[in-house]
């Protein structure tokens, strides 16, 4: 099976799009690893995008849970709680029954992969650290876990009981999926990037090849600003897309 990889998209439309068209037909099913919504102005526009792909797994995000009132928004800032505010106000009532209605991970795929949004033991907490990174890797029951949340691509794994980062370069090179060893993956965010690279990220992973492939492409961002802008979500969430950060 070779699955396509999503994550924070966080109601890019545009960026959603560009992915969607970079990927062309390298997949067979999406998996989706949570925060569809909150931040970007098209809350609906990649919901309804979302369902369409028909996802073979999806789990949701903490900005999921704060846009659809499953979550008191007690833990955002100032400016995640008013994107989440004015995101509820957006929602249809079928796309908010669809965020509500989201499992939490983290959850089995298949045999190779499990996915969740933070980390294994909490669907709400950042992997940043390597005391994070090897306390997850240690959780999966799959060779292979995926999360998002952080929005910082990163390979960490362990083999022999030895964790090791990498954090992908630029380019295509395919990750050739070694026996024996165990992988942590952040694809990156396709909506929000943070690691200074603007552009969305993705993954393509393909099981029977057991080769993962981590992506960038570019995106029209202005268009992305000018709808945040005009929807009068707060001005730093269209600056920070042009930043990656
Ligand atoms: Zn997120």
């Amino acid at each position: 099976m070779r699955y396509l990889i999503l994550s924070d998209i966080h109601a890019n439309l545009d960026a959603l799009e560009a992915v969607l068209h970079d990927a062309g037909d390298a997949w067979d099913r999406p998996l989706v690893l949570g925060d569809l919504a909150g931040y970007g102005a098209d809350p609906n526009g990649v919901i309804d995008r979302v369902r369409a792909l028909d996802p073979l797994a999806i789990i949701r995000g903490n900005h999921d849970k704060a846009a659809c009132g499953l979550d008191d928004r007690s833990q955002f800032n100032q400016v995640a709680r008013t994107a989440a505010e004015w995101t509820a106000g957006q929602l249809t009532p079928a796309n908010c029954d669809y965020l509500r209605a989201l499992p939490a991970g983290p959850i089995v795929v298949d045999e190779t992969v499990e996915i969740c949004h933070g980390a294994p033991f909490d669907e709400d907490h950042y992997i940043f650290d390597g005391l994070d990174a090897q306390r997850a890797i240690e959780m999966l029951t799959r060779p292979v876990g995926l999360f998002g949340h952080t929005h910082l691509p990163v390979v960490f794994t362990l083999a022999k009981r030895e964790l090791a980062a990498t954090i992908p370069e630029d380019g295509r090179e395919p990750i050739a999926l070694a026996g024996g060893v165990t992988y942590l993956v952040n694809p990156g965010s396709v909506g929000q990037p943070r690691d200074g690279d603007p552009r969305a990220a993705y993954g393509v992973l393909d099981t029977g090849a057991r080769v993962l492939e981590l992506r960038r492409v570019a995106y029209p961002i202005e268009q992305a600003q000018r709808k945040i802008q005009a929807a009068g979500l707060p001005p730093v969430l269209a600056n920070r897309l042009a930043l990656g950060r």
